[in-house]
């Protein structure tokens, strides 16, 4: 089990367990002191990570239950439509056809695209759903033993990413990437939008205080009992441990992206899986951006957007974005946070 913001956020959130069970579907529920307020828990693995959602309730835990595989339900669905390794997805039709001919996505799909174009031009390309065509060239990370890939390798890559040729046509609902080879890949954004996704069906059901999270992304509702939902922040080097804790008094999204989950050392140097468009190579100067956002999909978007900018430059973009705010953890472990989360995150000493 990966120790990701989400996991350490839900176990403060819940009080709860730490170390959720084994992987594929789990619960838990939980007695929250007086009458029969609790906070009842599900897990299932989707879209390659844990998805976990809790919920506070005062009623009965069967209902809640209901509720927590409605929404993981739905978010296997936005898995169905979004995975690179489904070829029958949207995105793995889109990718077949690059050079050929533009497919049409579904409304859901075309909006996220649409919205990853917009984060590109707002990054000046640092977030760009197109990095994909990179995602082969890096494959040599994992060669026994790692290789790195050449220059000629990277920079022959990199001359098919770009998000501006990217063709949307909303009219038609279609996708077109116009080079073979060209790829969409949506893992920065899609997980974002699935715990948008589980959020909307719980509240569908009826259920206003929980919190949805999935690989570092989470959407918060309501309270825990009347108390603000706390999560954790994941240390970016001590793993398993928190390096502070935020405190959400209102309804957010929040995501987290770091060098910490997936990364290979070669010759004493972190490899990780944040690509920097502009170089075709790992970017540099950030180890966490956690971010807070109306929404899940933009807070993924922007969190990877500045991961790749760097603290510098990513906290101009948190800085002029309205109803967005960050904490960034640089590589030397320096913190800087936006104006809006001062007073609202403790520090761990
Ligand atoms: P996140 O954890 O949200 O920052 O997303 C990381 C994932 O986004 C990676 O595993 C890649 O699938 C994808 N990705 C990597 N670099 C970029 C980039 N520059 N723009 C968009 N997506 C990226
Ligand atoms: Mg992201």
């Amino acid at each position: 089990m990966r120790p990701g913001a989400i996991l350490v956020a839900a176990a403060l959130a819940t009080a709860g367990c730490p170390s959720p069970g084994p992987a594929g579907d789990a619960a838990a529920g939980e007695h929250d002191g007086a009458g029969g307020a609790r906070v009842v828990t599900g897990r299932r693995q989707l879209m390659g990570t844990d998805f976990e959602v809790s919920v506070a309730t005062a009623g009965p835990e069967a209902r809640a239950r209901e509720a927590i595989e409605a929404a993981l339900d739905a978010v296997a669905g936005v898995e169905r439509r979004l995975s690179p390794h489904l070829d029958e997805s949207d995105v793995s039709r889109v990718n077949a056809a690059a050079g050929a001919e533009p497919v049409r996505v579904s409304e859901e799909t075309f909006s996220l695209l649409e919205l990853s174009q917009q984060i590109s031009e707002r990054s000046a390309g640092a977030f760009d759903v197109t990095f994909a065509a990179l995602v082969p060239v890096w494959r040599a990370l994992r060669d026994q033993p790692p290789r790195l890939p050449t220059d000629q390798e990277i920079d022959a890559a990199r001359a098919l990413v770009g998000s501006r040729r990217l063709v949307l046509d909303r009219a038609a609902m279609t996708a077109y990437l116009p080079e073979r080879g060209m790829a969409l890949g949506l893992g920065a954004v899609g997980k974002g939008h699935g715990v948008d996704v589980g959020a909307e069906a719980l509240i569908d059901r009826g259920v206003h205080d929980f919190i949805v999270g999935g690989g570092g992304d989470l959407v918060v509702r309501g309270t825990k009992h009347g108390t603000p939902w706390r999560l954790g922040i994941q240390h970016p080097r001590r793993r398993g441990e928190l390096l502070g804790e935020l405190t959400l008094d209102r309804d957010q999204a929040v995501a987290t992206s770091g060098d910490y989950e997936r990364f290979v050392e070669v010759g004493g140097v972190r490899y990780h899986h944040i690509l920097d468009p502009r170089t075709g190579r790992p970017s540099q100067g950030c180890a966490s951006v956690t971010l807070t956002g109306p929404d899940a999909a933009l807070a993924d978007a922007l969190a990877t957007a500045v991961f790749v900018l760097g603290p510098a430059e990513g906290m101009r973009l948190v800085e002029r974005t309205p109803g967005v705010e960050a904490l960034i953890v640089d590589e030397q472990l320096r913190v800087t946070m936006s104006a809006g989360l001062r007073g609202r995150v403790r520090l761990v000493e």
